[in-house]
């Protein structure tokens, strides 16, 4: 009350004071100073809440059923999990209590999912941070931040009752990268120190509260030694891209709520979408119910699921429509990769479109019957052979070739220094870092060459068919694989191949 009473005399003062043309800018600077000092404790909340990055799970618990995929990466997370389960034995037999997971792998294949799980797997209090956060201009906020992780966690428990707090930081590698490196700026350097100290600290078993951190990268490489040494990070996760079962299960749990039609067949969307994350799938379901909600449908068709592999593949279409003239070319480009890519490996193709998406004017989809993780020398040739096959395809077709084929060409190009490292090439096996750019570009031109007198006899056989095929693509701007194979004469292997998956 006398606060008020006190601000009105303040302010009337000053009202007189001005109405008299007395000059009261010293005395409101120095009234100013002395309300800053007055409420200093405040002064202190502020910066503290400047300190706090943090944030606490959101959105429900998730568990380890949760996740598709991922069985070796759970299976290591439980069993390094299970020491929080029972602190009274790793006491009894004098384990030194585990203080740090660090999960590796390609963005979006569920690290965040697996820490949450692990939270509600334990128990555990959850607390979500990102390396980013902790790094500002300014001197020591980083290492402030990292000693408010850590007491945060242990409130965040006290407050729920838990008797553990997962800490999980993401990209881990933005706070915690090789010290020493980030020239003139200390603060990095202080922050990793002030996460070292932390986690040595936690080695307490008296701790009414046991905190594990749980950390994430895509660059595992750029972290400091000193994080990944026994008794901090000691234990390392992989946390891989799906295969084509675990896509199969990520399928299945995001379309869990989804309004399928009969058509659907996920084996079919698994097997076309190699390489996805977990992230791309869910992506991907979510873009096929907007594709059907826009079509005016109650269910999601398979087609809509195919559609929506491109558009995660490629993004969104693009209102750019070229000329009559380019889109031909366009068409006996695609239709030229497309042809070879069915001779070579026969039921590859999924589709061929002409839409342009994201950079690009067209795309064939090639779906491999099985996830591929070595390839030999043969695979690596057929791989060029794909790349070469649109710029043949425009020369045997137009008489000459258009910039369209640059990119085809870094491809090829890409592949054949694979072969040639693996030691597949004439120069058999060969350093990297020792064989010298000449004798690098003249095999890599005698590979390429060889390959594409392959190509070209190849397609000679068959341009009549690539005709044929462009003119529908110009039509439709889009040709099944299938379709593909029934102008080119070719058997048709996907349609057994699925009907058997679904007698199974
Ligand atoms: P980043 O490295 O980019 O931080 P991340 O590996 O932490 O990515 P998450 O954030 O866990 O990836 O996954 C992003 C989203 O992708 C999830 O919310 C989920 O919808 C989906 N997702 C990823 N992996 C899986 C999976 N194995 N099972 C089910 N959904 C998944």
């Amino acid at each position: 009350m006398w606060k008020w009473v006190l601000g009105g005399v303040a302010l009337g003062t000053v009202i007189f004071l001005l109405v008299i043309g007395v000059d009261v800018l010293p005395v409101l600077l120095l009234a100013g100073l002395a309300a800053l000092l007055f409420n200093m404790p405040a002064l202190k909340g502020l910066t503290r809440s400047f300190a706090q990055p943090l944030r606490a799970a959101a959105g429900g618990a998730i568990s380890f059923q949760d996740i598709g995929g991922q069985a070796s990466a759970k299976q290591e997370l439980v069993e390094a999990l299970d020491f929080l389960q029972d602190p009274e034995a790793v006491q009894e037999l004098g384990i030194r209590p585990l203080k740090g997971i660090l999960l590796t792998g390609p963005p979006g294949t569920g690290k965040t999912l697996l820490a949450r799980a692990a939270a509600q797997y334990t128990g555990s209090a959850f607390l979500a941070a990102a390396g980013s956060e902790f790094i500002e201009m300014y001197a020591g906020v980083g290492a402030q931040r990292v000693r408010d992780l850590f007491s945060r966690a242990r409130q965040l428990a006290r407050e729920q009752s838990r008797q553990a707090a997962i800490i999980f930081i993401d990209e881990i590698e933005v706070l915690g990268g090789k010290r020493g490196q980030n020239q003139g700026h200390l603060e990095y350097d202080q922050t990793i120190n002030q996460l070292l100290v932390e986690m040595d600290g936690l080695r307490s078993q008296k701790d009414d509260v046991q905190v594990l951190v749980m950390a994430a990268t895509n660059r595992a490489d750029l972290l400091d030694d000193a994080l990944t040494r026994p008794g901090r990070f000691d234990r390392i996760v992989r946390v891989e891209l799906p295969d084509r079962a675990a896509r199969r299960e990520i399928l299945e749990l995001h379309t869990r709520q989804k309004p399928l039609a009969e058509d659907v067949d996920l084996d079919r969307v698994a097997r076309e979408t190699f390489g996805f994350s977990g992230a791309h799938l869910e992506s991907l379901t979510n873009e096929a119910a907007i594709i059907a909600m826009r079509r005016g449908l109650r269910k999601i068709q398979q087609e809509h699921f195919i559609e929506a592999v491109d558009k995660v593949m490629l993004g969104e279409k693009l209102d750019r429509r070229p000329s009559r003239e380019e889109l031909e070319r366009v068409a006996l480009h695609e239709s030229g990769h497309a042809l070879v890519a069915e001779a070579l490996r026969p039921g590859s193709v999924a589709s061929i479109t002409i839409t342009s998406r994201g950079g690009a004017l067209g795309y064939v989809r090639q779906a491999p019957q099985d996830d591929r993780y070595l390839h030999t020398l043969q695979e690596i040739e057929d791989d060029i052979a794909v790349a070469l096959a649109g710029m043949v395809s425009e020369e045997l077709t137009l008489g000459g070739r258009s910039t369209g084929a640059l990119q085809d060409f870094e491809q090829a190009f890409e592949r054949g220094r694979l072969l040639i490292f693996s030691g597949m090439s004439p120069l058999g096996v060969v350093s990297e870092e020792t064989l010298p750019e000449s004798e690098l570009h003249l095999a890599l031109t005698q590979v390429v060459h060889e390959v594409e007198t392959k190509v070209r006899a190849l397609l000679q056989a068959h341009v009549d068919d690539l005709r044929v095929a462009a003119a529908r693509l110009c039509e439709s701007e889009r040709l099944g694989g299938a379709e593909l194979r029934r102008i080119c004469g070719l058997p048709d292997l996907e349609e057994p191949l699925s009907k058997e998956m679904a007698a199974t």
